[in-house]
């Protein structure tokens, strides 16, 4: 299945990327809403809605190929070793319940929904790229230099910011994009309804579509 990207009528300078794991659909969900929401006019990113097609229809994590699209990024720490996440029906995110072994790809950046992005960011060249995920409820600044946009976002939305995580993510889109010099954060939304979802997070979403670059003053 293709992917698709929405381009506003200007060059963007950010990337907004959702549900690049299938079983994150509420992503989506928001990134079909901001669409519907913005005026093109003063939209500065261009938007992919479903950036894993096949995951977001079978309601799983990975790819077609059982691959997960955020282990498979073409990063120096790539990992062949199979990813452990959480199963679907897993409330209680502890370590002992990461039990869910997925193919990071059969070599760095050998997935199709990944060279696509890969391909897209290259010839885009956005400043920032945000990355939506669920259902850990923070931004993600996990790299030098992305503290600034994480803060925008999440003082928006009220959310805490975060700058590691209690496991490794090898091959992950915010690794690649910290090598190539662009500024990149993951914005996790919570698991609830698309109606609360967006009450909360329109200002960040809106900001991250229509807000300036943020003032180096
Ligand atoms: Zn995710």
């Amino acid at each position: 299945m293709p992917l698709l990207v929405w381009m506003p009528p200007n060059t963007p300078t950010r990337l907004i990327v959702a549900a690049v794991h299938g079983e994150e659909a509420m992503t989506a969900g928001l990134a079909h809403t901001l669409l519907r929401t913005i005026d093109a006019a003063t939209s500065r990113a261009a938007i992919v809605a479903v950036a894993n097609p096949d995951g977001l229809l079978g309601a799983m994590r990975q790819n077609a190929r059982g691959v997960d699209l955020n282990r498979n990024w073409p990063t120096r720490d790539w990992s062949a070793a199979p990813s452990p996440t959480f199963w679907p029906t897993t409330t209680t995110r502890t370590d002992e319940h990461r039990t869910q072994l997925s193919s990071p790809g059969s070599a760095p950046g050998s997935e199709p929904e990944v060279q696509a992005l890969v391909a897209l960011i290259s010839r885009l060249a956005p400043t920032e790229v945000i990355d939506l995920h669920a259902p850990l409820e923070c931004v993600l600044a996990l790299h030098p230099g992305t503290e600034a946009l994480a803060a925008e976002l999440a003082d928006r939305a009220g959310l805490p910011m975060l700058h590691e995580l209690d496991s490794p993510t090898p091959g992950d889109s915010g690794t690649w994009c910290a090598e190539q010099g662009i500024i990149s954060v993951t914005y996790e939304i919570e698991a609830a309804p698309l109606p609360a979802l967006w009450e909360r997070h329109a200002a960040a979403l809106t900001y991250a579509v229509t807000g300036s670059e943020r003032s180096t003053l």
